[in-house]
This record gives structure tokens, C-alpha cells and sequence, in this order.
């Protein structure tokens, strides 16, 4: 059945929702197709169900991708003032900066992100239709687009000039997650650069999984960084490894096999520390300094490395340096990661070599666009993926 519209849209997601509800306000004609029961499901459950829905801070640094310029062209069309103004003008969302330039609702409510969508899709006569899963995409001889849906278990065809792929990626399958843009831009010979789940806790396994495991439910402020990255954030030892805020973050730049380092006190030198207390005749204990900055529980784990019932008076030079090296370059090993189930957004995905850098359609296949996770474009922790999202449905709904 050929349909009338300005474009279909793949997933009601961040990335659709934005796209259908900036095309309804140029007064275009869009319809979103949703496997799930309800729009955003990602949204909904995001930041805790609090939503960090952009970040003050954002710039072309704060993503991972194999050409992280390309976003240049995108974000000169859609800014963080726009997300913010978007969502206020809306759907009467008012924004509160938590930690790192992170903003928030302030009614730290994530529906309050999902219904100013269904309002405008509302206002604008958008369709959206939900229980409907996205089987195939072909092209017909006549080059418009066919989209074959289950629509509450109907088979149904439908035909189109546009198409927009905002089916996300990989993680957490439960939600909705799917292969299908990256199916879809494979068969249509585009290149897909290998993914990964991102922003996801590392395992230790072997001989430290105990000692990690000693110390679940610790968390510690730290600085992990490797030779690319560094980040000043929370880390959370559990039972299985780490997770927390600086775990998430680095994970985006980790690779299995390699080493990664945490500074256990990046706000103090504690080299500089003992050498005081050994002026002051270094009567306490390796232990008992330690105890100033760390669990007690974090303390007594670290005695497996480190003496920590000698005075710092008789501490050799070997042994401070084991101190200082242990707990400011900490070397982790990680086994692997917790997987798509448990990563907030996938790395990797369709490469931006495909897409025209302002609006993000297809360069060999006219009329199919791509946006969002599924695109080799992945945000730091902190709401820089949804402002990816906003932007690239925004970009989008101006060339359909
Ligand atoms: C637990 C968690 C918390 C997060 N918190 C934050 C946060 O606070 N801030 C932030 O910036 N980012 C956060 N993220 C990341 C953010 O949710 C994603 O980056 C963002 O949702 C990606 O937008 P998208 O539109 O590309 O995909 P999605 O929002 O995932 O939308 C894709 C939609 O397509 C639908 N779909 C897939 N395949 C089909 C198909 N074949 N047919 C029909 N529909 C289909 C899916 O059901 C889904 O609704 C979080 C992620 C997770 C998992």
C-alpha cells in the first residue's frame, strides 16, 4: 500500500521521536513505527528514570567515533540552548544542572521528556503506531522504499519515498534494542564498523576476582585513565568487578586485554603525605594513614599488597614506593565487559563516511536516513548521548 507521507520513522525512540515531532511543527507528515507497546522506552528508564537529557558541556570531545568531526555539521544545526528550549517550550520541562554539566528535569521525571513528544506528535497529527515490528526494507523498481511491518501480528506492506532508521542499537534487548538499522544499512552496502557494548561495567575474573569481590558495595572517587583518556569520577567495586560513573567512562576506550589505571587518591600526593609524617617521626602506620582516606574494609584489603602495620618511620624507600605506586597507579585487568544487556549504548555501528554530515541521509541510497546509536557516534556518560539523539532527528526532519 502506498502511503502518504513526508517519511517513515524506525523506532520512537530518542532519535525518531525528535525527528517526527520537529517534522510535524515544519508541518510534514511523518509515521512512527514502535515494536514496543509505548514511545521511549530508553527515555523512560534513562538516568535512574531521572533522564539526563543533555549536558552543558557538550563538545565534539565528548564522543567516541572513528571521525568524531562529523558531528560538526550536526551540532551547528541543533544545540544544547535548543534541547533545553525544545523541552521547556513543549512540554514545560525545566532544566537542573546536577553533577558535570549534567541537566536534568526538575521534576527528575522522565515521562516529563516522553510525554512533551506525545504532545506535539498530538498537536501535529503525527502517526505513531505502536506493536509494530519492522521486518524488511527493499527497494521497489520504481525506487521508493517498501516497509514490511507486523502490526499486532497483521503482515502489512507499505511504500515510501523516505525511510528513517532510528531503531537504535544494541543494548539492553528487553527495551526494545535491535540489529535491524545495522541489517538494514548492511544490505543496503553500507559500511557497519565492528560495535561494542559502551558505558558498561568491566569483570575481573582469576586470581583478583576475590580481592575485588572482598571489596563489593566500596566506592572510592578516582581518576582511571589509560594513554588516550583520563576521568575524574566515582568507582564502585563489586562482586563480579567494577562498575560506577569512571568504570562506564573508560569502558568506551577499552579494549580486552588491556590495562587500564586507577589513581586511588587523585586530590592528594601521598608521597607527600608520608614524607610529613616521617618529619613528624612517623609513628603511625602504613594502615592507620591510609585509614584517613579510605573504608576501613578498603584499608584491610589493601594490607594484601601493602605493610600495613609497619610505622612509616621504618618504612625502605622500596616499600613508600610500593605505597604511593599502589594507590595513585593502580592497574586493572579487566576480563571482559557485562554485555549489551547491562551497557548503556552500544560503540561502533554504521559509519558516518555513509551519511551526508548535515542531514544524515544516506550517500548511496537516496531517501534513507540514519540516526542516532545505530551510527558510529557514542557519547560520554552524562547526557551527551541524547543530545546526539535530539540532534540527529532534528537534522533529519529538515531534509524529509
Ligand atoms: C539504562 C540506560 C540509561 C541511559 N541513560 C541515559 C541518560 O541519562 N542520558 C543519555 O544521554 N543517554 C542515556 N542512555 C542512552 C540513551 O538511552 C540512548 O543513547 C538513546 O536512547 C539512543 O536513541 P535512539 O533513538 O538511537 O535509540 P532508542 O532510544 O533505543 O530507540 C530505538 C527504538 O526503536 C525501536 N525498534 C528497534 N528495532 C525495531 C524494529 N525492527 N521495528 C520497530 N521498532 C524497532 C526500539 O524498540 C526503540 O524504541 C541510557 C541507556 C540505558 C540503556
Amino acid at each position: 500500500m502506498t502511503v502518504d507521507y513526508d517519511a517513515i520513522i524506525i523506532g520512537a525512540g530518542a532519535c525518531g521521536l525528535m525527528c517526527a515531532a520537529q517534522a510535524g511543527l515544519l508541518g510534514k507528515k511523518t509515521l512512527t513505527l514502535e515494536r514496543n507497546d509505548k514511545p521511549g522506552a530508553k527515555i523512560l528508564i534513562s538516568g535512574g528514570g531521572r533522564c539526563n537529557y543533555t549536558n552543558f558541556n557538550t563538545s565534539l570531545d565528548n564522543f567516541v567515533s572513528q571521525n568524531p568531526k562529523f558531528l560538526k555539521g550536526i551540532f551547528a544545526q541543533w544545540t544544547v540552548e535548543d534541547t533545553v528550549s525544545f523541552f521547556e517550550t513543549f512540554g514545560g520541562v525545566q532544566p537542573q544542572e546536577k553533577t558535570l554539566g549534567q541537566l536534568f528535569p526538575t521534576s527528575n521525571k522522565a515521562k516529563d521528556i516522553v510525554s512533551t513528544f506525545t504532545k506535539v506528535l498530538f498537536d501535529t497529527r503525527q502517526d505513531l503506531w505502536l506493536n509494530t515490528l519492522v521486518l524488511a526494507i527493499e527497494k521497489t523498481i520504481e525506487g521508493s522504499y517498501s516497509v514490511t511491518v507486523d502490526r499486532n501480528g497483521k503482515k502489512e506492506t507499505l511504500i515510501t519515498s523516505k525511510v528513517v532508521l532510528a531503531s537504535g542499537g544494541l543494548p539492553v534487548h528487553k527495551l526494545g534494542a535491535s540489529d535491524f538499522a545495522l541489517r538494514i544499512a548492511r544490505q543496503f552496502e553500507m559500511e557497519v564498523l565492528p560495535t561494542a557494548p559502551a558505558l558498561v561495567p568491566l569483570t575481573i575474573t582469576g586470581k583478583d576476582a576475590a580481592w575485588y569481590a572482598s571489596l563489593s558495595g566500596n566506592s572510592v572517587f578516582a581518576r582511571v585513565y589509560n594513554e588516550k583518556i583520563s576521568f575524574e569520577e566515582n568507582i564502585l567495586f563489586t562482586h563480579w568487578g567494577l562498575s560506577g560513573p569512571a568504570i562506564l567512562q573508560i569502558s568506551s576506550y577499552w579494549k580486552p586485554g588491556e590495562i587500564f589505571t586507577m589513581d586511588l587518591l587523585p586530590k592528594f600526593d601521598l608521597q607527600t603525605i608520608l614524607k610529613e609524617e616521617r618529619s613528624r617521626g612517623g609513628k603511625r602506620t602504613v594502615g592507620q594513614i591510609l585509614n584517613d582516606y579510605f573504608t576501613k574494609k578498603m584499608v584491610d584489603a589493601m594490607g594484601e599488597f601493602l605493610p600495613n602495620n609497619l610505622k612509616i618511620a621504618s618504612l625502605s624507600k622500596v616499600d613508600a614506593n610500593l605505597v604511593v605506586e599502589t594507590i595513585h597507579k593502580f592497574k586493572v585487568k579487566a576480563a571482559g565487559d557485562k554485555g549489551y544487556d547491562k551497557a548503556e549504548v552500544m560503540r561502533g555501528g554504521i559509519s558516518t563516511e555513509e551519511l551526508h554530515p548535515k542531514t544524515l541521509e544516506s550517500k548511496k541510497n537516496p531517501g534513507l536516513y540514519f540516526g542516532g546509536e545505530a551510527v558510529d557516534i557514542t557519547g560520554w556518560l552524562g547526557g551527551y548521548n541524547f543530545q546526539w539523539a535530539w540532534a540527529a532527528g532534528f537534522a533529519i526532519a529538515q531534509d524529509i
